[in-house]
């Protein structure tokens, strides 16, 4: 089954796509994943697209778009796609809808990950990834161990995103609330909506998740 990940910044996509991902053999396509590669390699895109990442702004449709489209066509994706922080405007879901029609696929399930704005604030500013594997540690509620050695992969590759400081948070929310927060309606119109409650436990949050998948099923 093919499903999106919907939710303000930091309301906990990419972790509980990692775990989709593990328990159901779900293929994760994140473009921020996929925007932070390109910086990291060093592409032209990659230059093209740091400042605007940086201060929490949007990256053109036709970039993510174009993104997304690659992978697409790249991989076989046995256990569906999880499209994480991907669509975040209108025109990329009608694009995202065209793609997967192309391919004879179809969306089965938007799942919307509900979190106040307060919460958002405390999550995105206490967070920090393992560099070597993506794992996510949260200074208050699982914070890196005391050995420094991640409780996934064993590196000590802490990191935390440019773009986790409250300035640029600020401009992330706002970019949810104008251009991303539509989706909500489009896809509840579209009959694929299932929302669920994102402040619950990382666990409690993935049940919720399995529920609503199996109803789309
Ligand atoms: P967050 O944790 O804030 O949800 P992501 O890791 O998904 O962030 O994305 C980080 C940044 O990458 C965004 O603030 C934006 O600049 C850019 N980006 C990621 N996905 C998209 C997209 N679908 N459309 C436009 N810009 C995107
Ligand atoms: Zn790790």
């Amino acid at each position: 089954m093919n499903i999106i990940l919907l939710g303000p910044p930091g309301a906990g996509k990419g972790t509980q796509a990692r775990k989709l991902v593990d328990e159901r053999n779900m293929v994760q396509l994140s473009t921020g994943d996929m925007l932070r590669a390109a910086r990291t390699s060093g592409t032209e895109m990659g230059k093209t697209v740091a400042g605007v990442m940086d201060r929490g702004e949007l990256v053109t449709d036709e970039i993510v778009i174009g993104l997304i489209r690659e992978q697409l066509e790249s991989d076989n994706a046995g256990g569906g796609y999880i499209f994480d922080g991907f669509p975040r405007t209108l025109a990329q879901a009608d694009a995202l809808g065209r793609l997967l029609v192309d391919m004879g696929e179809n969306l089965d399930c938007v799942i919307e990950m509900q979190v106040d704005d307060d919460a958002l604030v405390d999550r995105i500013t206490a967070r920090s990834t393992c560099g070597a594997c993506g794992e996510v540690y949260n200074d208050n509620t699982k914070p890196i161990p005391a050995n420094e050695k991640c409780t996934n992969c064993g590196a000590s590759d802490f990191q935390r995103r440019a773009d986790d400081n409250e300035e640029s948070l600020r401009t992330r929310l706002m970019a949810y609330y104008k251009q991303t927060s539509p989706l909500v309606g489009y896809y509840y119109a579209k009959g694929d909506l299932r929302s669920v409650d994102g402040l619950a436990s990382m666990d409690d949050v993935a049940t919720s998740i399995a529920s609503a998948l199996r109803q789309s099923e």
